[in-house]
């Protein structure tokens, strides 16, 4: 059995980020352990980083103030911008532009934010991954090996049993950095629970991904990649946001188990005629059921059935006029469908049959206040695809080096509500191998 210092569950920007701060502290016997073949987690995935602290990070969730995180940014931004093909897509500088959106956005009701931002495009996924790797000199990489369960051998030691090929194997570590993604938060929760590690639930974001043409909304993404605009309802008081834009990019699925996600990314050289966003409501959940994971699941799992197997895309035109999408229409001329050519196979049919209607109404108003903001996105033709649902609910309790109750177990990224997203991720990576560092000191 292999003896580490530190073993890190989940090879994503949280597990990368935080071997190289280990590496860089002189720490020795690294390990991170992936149940993929090929080390990157999310990083295969677009790769349109926001520099802002305002984005993407939960400033109380990691226990630090505006200057660290900014701090902290920093420098996982002179990591990313010196991969080549890593470029600046958006220019924060006193834009006038950037301005007048903000001032529209507020004459009607929404907040607007333009982060300074990069991009890489899912087609440079790979070489980004290897660049950073290229970082990690004594790190040994355990991958295609499933960590199947945790426990504490003494006050000292955990022991990781994971499933290489079929056969069991298992490694000890001094310390345990659990870095599982979203992929990996329910299996995650289930070793917390059994482990006595304190979590709770927060709130989830659910909602849609909306694509259109990109000639309406070219005139904000040519000056901000991935506009950020917040809503808060009248109806209900809730918050909704457009997050993950890809101008000229593609709708997808993110696959899990027994349900599909609608998500969407773009390619650096090849640009389709459409533009995506997603459209999420922040979800809440109190007495007598607090369990948003579980809230999120029920939502995806009907989405799976009513669509076949399928997730659900509707037409703006169909959706104004109560009725379902249906194939046989779907790329009607007359009813001027054929400005907007789906990038992803969904199936046609009605996002309001699987959306509680308190979501259906806030992402209804949203849109609406969106289209006064950006005329013309509520275009007939523009596509509703669901579900879109970010699961980054499961809060644990740690202190401020994301150590949790159980000695010697360190949390980071998206899976255990540490981040959302690349960046908040390798910041949430560097501040836990920080602290693993400075216990073993
Ligand atoms: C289609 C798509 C597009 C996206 N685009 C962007 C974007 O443009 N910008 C952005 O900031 N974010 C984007 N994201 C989100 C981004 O990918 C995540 O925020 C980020 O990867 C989270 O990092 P992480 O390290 O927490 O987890 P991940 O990157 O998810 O890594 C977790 C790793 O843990 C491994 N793992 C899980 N459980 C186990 C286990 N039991 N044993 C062993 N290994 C395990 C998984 O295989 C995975 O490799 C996108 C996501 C998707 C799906």
């Amino acid at each position: 059995m292999n003896a580490y210092n530190v073993l890190i569950i989940g090879s994503g920007p949280a597990g990368l980020f935080a071997a190289m701060q280990l590496e860089h502290l002189g720490m020795e016997r690294i390990a991170i352990v992936d149940r993929r073949p090929y080390p990157a987690g999310g990083l295969l995935n677009d790769g349109k980083l926001n520099f802002d602290y305002r984005v993407g990070i939960d400033l109380d969730e990691l226990k630090i103030d505006p200057d660290s995180a900014q701090r902290l940014m920093e420098k996982v931004r002179q990591s990313f911008t010196r991969f080549p093909e890593c470029k600046q897509v958006t220019f924060v500088d006193d834009d006038e532009k950037i301005r007048e959106l903000g001032n529209i956005a507020e004459e009607h009701g929404a907040r607007f934010i333009a982060p300074e931002q990069w991009h890489w495009g899912t087609d440079n996924g790979k070489s980004a991954v290897d660049y950073l790797r290229s970082h990690l000199k004594k790190t040994d990489f355990l991958l295609g090996t499933a960590v199947t369960s945790l426990a504490k051998l003494d006050d000292d030691t955990c022991l990781v049993s994971c499933s290489h090929q079929r056969k069991k194997v298992r490694y000890t570590a001094k310390a345990v950095l659990a870095a599982p993604g979203r992929s990996g938060a329910y299996w995650f929760r289930d070793v917390a629970s059994k482990m006595n590690i304190r979590h709770n639930f927060g709130p989830i974001d659910v909602g849609i991904r909306v694509e259109l043409n990109r000639k309406f909304y070219d005139a904000v993404t040519d000056v901000v990649y991935d506009p950020k605009f917040i809503f808060h309802t009248t109806r209900h008081g809730d918050r909704v946001r457009t997050f993950c834009t890809n101008p000229g990019g593609r709708v997808r699925s993110e696959n899990y188990y027994n349900f599909k996600l609608i998500n969407g990314d773009a390619l650096s050289g090849r640009k389709t005629g459409n533009t995506n966003f997603a459209l999420i409501n922040t979800v809440s959940l109190t007495e007598p059921f607090s369990d948003t994971t579980e809230f999120g699941h029920m939502i995806a799992k009907q989405f799976f059935l009513l669509g076949g197997g399928r997730p659900i895309v509707q037409r703006v035109g169909d959706f104004r006029e109560g009725r379902r999408s249906s194939r046989s229409t779907f790329n009607s001329a007359t009813r001027h469908f054929g400005l907007c050519k789906a990038t992803y196979r969904a199936t046609p049919g009605d996002i309001t049959l699987g959306l509680p209607a308190r979501i259906i109404d806030n992402l209804w108003e949203s849109l609406k206040t969106l289209d006064k903001i950006v005329p013309g996105i509520l275009h007939p033709s523009t596509l509703l695809y669901a579900p879109e649902i970010k699961f980054f609910d499961t809060h644990f309790i740690t202190d401020e080096n994301l150590e949790t109750n159980v000695g010697g177990i360190f949390v980071a990224g998206d899976g255990t509500g540490k981040s959302r997203g690349i960046v908040g991720a390798a910041i949430s990576g560097i501040i836990a191998a920080r602290g693993i560092a400075k216990k073993s000191s």
